[in-house]
C-alpha cells in the first residue's frame, strides 16, 4: 500500500511544505521527509553566514509557518512589546535579522514535530507506479513534492580551478585587494564586507544591477500582478523568466553610503574584467535548470516531461501534468519550481507551491 505524503528535500522548501500538511492535519507518521540534513536551515544557515547576512531581504512575511498572518512583525513586536516593526511593516521597511528567523525555524521546528518525519537519505530517481510513486527502494508515495534546492553554485569557467577564487557562498575571510564577480545581493553584500575589512574592492559585473526590494517585483507576488504573468504565450513567459534572473539588490542609504564612501577614498570601483587580485570572490549564485539536477534530469528523460528552455512546465498548482491526477500527485516547490511562480526561491513562494500540494493532499478520494 502506497505512503501518503513524501518530500524530497529537507531545506526550507520541504519544510514550509511539511507546516502546512500539519496544520491541515496531516499526521508526522503520514509525511516522509528525504534530505541530506535534519536541520531545515541547513543548507541556507552557512550560505547567510558566509555573506555575513544580518538582515532577511525578505519582509514579515517571510516566514516557515503555514499561515500568512500574523508575520514575523507581529511576532517581534508581541515578543519585543514594541510597536516599531509593526509600523514599519505598513511602510514595506521590516525585514527581519537572520538570527530572528532562525529563531522562528527552530521554534517551529520542534513544534510541527519535524524531526519525527526526516529521513536522513538521498532519492536518486521518481519513478511513476500506479497509484503513486516510489523513491528509490523507500516506497511508494501517493503524494510527492519536491523542493531539492538550487543545483550547486555557480562559478564562472574562467574561474573554475583559479587558485584565487572562493564562491561567496563558502566560508572565507578578506585579502587587502579584493575583486568581486556578480552585481546582485550577494555581491552587494560583500562590496560593503570587504569595505569593512579595509580591503580595497573591484567590482565586475556584465551588467548594471537593478535596485529593488524584493528578488523580483512585488507586483509579481500578487494575483493581479501575476495575471499577465499567467496569461503570456509559453515564448514571452520564458523571456520573462529570463529577467527575472537579472542582478538586483535593494535601493537605500545602508548601500549606497559606504560604496560612495569606497568611492572617494579609491578603494572601490567598477571594472570590465577581473584583474591581478589577490582574492575573487564570485558572487555568482547558483546553477541554473533542470538540467544541473540529476534527479530532475532524470524524471525529465524517463518520464519524458514537458520542458520549455531550462524550465520544466508546471500546471497552474505546481503539480507535473501528465503524472498527477486525482489519486496522486508530483509537484515541485523552491527553484525548481519557477514556471508558475517567478519568485518560487522566496519562503513566500514557497508556501504557494505548499498550499496547493496540501490542497491536493486533503482532497484525494484515497488516503
Ligand atoms: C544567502 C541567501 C539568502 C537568502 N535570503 C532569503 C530571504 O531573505 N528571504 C527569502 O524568502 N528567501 C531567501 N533566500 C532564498 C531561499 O529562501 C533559499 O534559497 C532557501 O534555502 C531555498 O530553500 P529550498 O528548500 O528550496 O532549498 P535548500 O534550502 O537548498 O534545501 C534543499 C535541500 O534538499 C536537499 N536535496 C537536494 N537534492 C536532494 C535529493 N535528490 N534527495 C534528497 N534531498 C535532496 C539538499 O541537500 C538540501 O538540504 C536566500 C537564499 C540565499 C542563498
Amino acid at each position: 500500500m502506497a505512503e501518503r505524503v513524501g518530500i524530497v528535500g529537507s531545506g526550507l522548501g520541504g519544510f514550509v511544505a511539511f507546516t502546512t500538511l500539519r496544520h491541515a492535519g496531516v499526521e508526522p507518521a503520514e509525511i516522509t521527509v528525504f534530505g541530506d540534513d535534519i536541520d531545515p536551515a541547513g543548507a541556507w544557515r552557512p550560505r547567510a553566514a558566509a555573506i555575513r547576512q544580518r538582515l532577511m531581504r525578505s519582509e514579515s512575511d517571510g516566514h516557515c509557518y503555514p499561515t500568512s498572518f500574523p508575520g514575523l512583525a507581529a511576532r517581534e513586536a508581541v515578543r519585543r512589546r514594541d510597536l516599531v516593526p509593526l509600523v514599519r511593516s505598513v511602510c514595506d521597511r521590516y525585514r527581519p535579522t537572520v538570527a530572528e528567523f532562525l529563531r522562528h525555524v527552530e521554534e517551529l521546528r520542534e513544534r510541527s514535530r519535524w524531526d519525527e518525519s526526516v529521513v536522513p537519505r538521498r532519492i536518486n530517481r521518481i519513478h511513476a507506479v500506479e497509484g503513486g510513486f516510489e523513491l528509490d527502494r523507500y516506497g511508494v508515495f501517493r503524494h510527492v513534492l519536491i523542493a531539492s534546492g538550487h543545483p550547486g553554485l555557480a562559478v564562472p569557467d574562467e574561474l573554475a580551478g583559479d587558485r584565487r577564487a572562493v564562491h561567496a557562498y563558502k566560508p572565507h575571510e578578506y585579502a587587502s585587494r579584493v575583486t568581486v564577480v556578480g552585481a546582485g545581493m550577494a555581491a552587494a553584500t560583500e562590496w560593503l564586507n570587504a569595505l569593512a575589512a579595509g580591503a580595497e574592492v573591484v567590482s565586475v559585473r556584465r551588467r548594471e544591477p537593478v535596485r529593488r526590494p524584493l528578488n523580483v517585483g512585488r507586483q509579481f507576488f500578487t494575483k493581479r500582478g501575476l495575471a499577465g504573468f499567467y496569461s503570456a504565450s509559453r515564448e514571452r513567459r520564458v523571456k520573462l523568466l529570463h529577467g527575472f534572473g537579472e542582478p538586483s539588490y535593494p535601493p537605500g542609504k545602508a548601500w549606497d553610503a559606504p560604496l560612495e564612501r569606497g568611492a572617494r577614498e579609491g578603494r572601490f570601483r567598477v571594472e570590465q574584467a577581473v584583474n591581478g587580485a589577490e582574492q575573487v570572490i564570485c558572487a555568482t549564485g547558483f546553477r541554473r535548470g533542470f538540467r544541473h539536477d540529476p534527479l530532475l534530469a532524470g524524471l525529465v528523460d524517463e518520464q519524458g516531461l514537458e520542458t520549455e528552455d531550462r524550465w520544466i512546465v508546471l500546471a497552474d498548482d505546481s503539480s507535473v501534468p501528465g503524472l498527477t491526477d486525482r489519486t496522486r500527485t508530483l509537484a515541485l516547490a523552491g527553484a525548481a519550481g519557477q514556471w508558475v511562480f517567478p519568485a518560487s526561491d522566496t519562503l513566500v513562494g514557497m508556501k504557494v507551491a505548499a498550499r496547493r500540494f496540501s490542497r491536493r493532499v486533503e482532497s484525494c478520494p484515497t488516503r
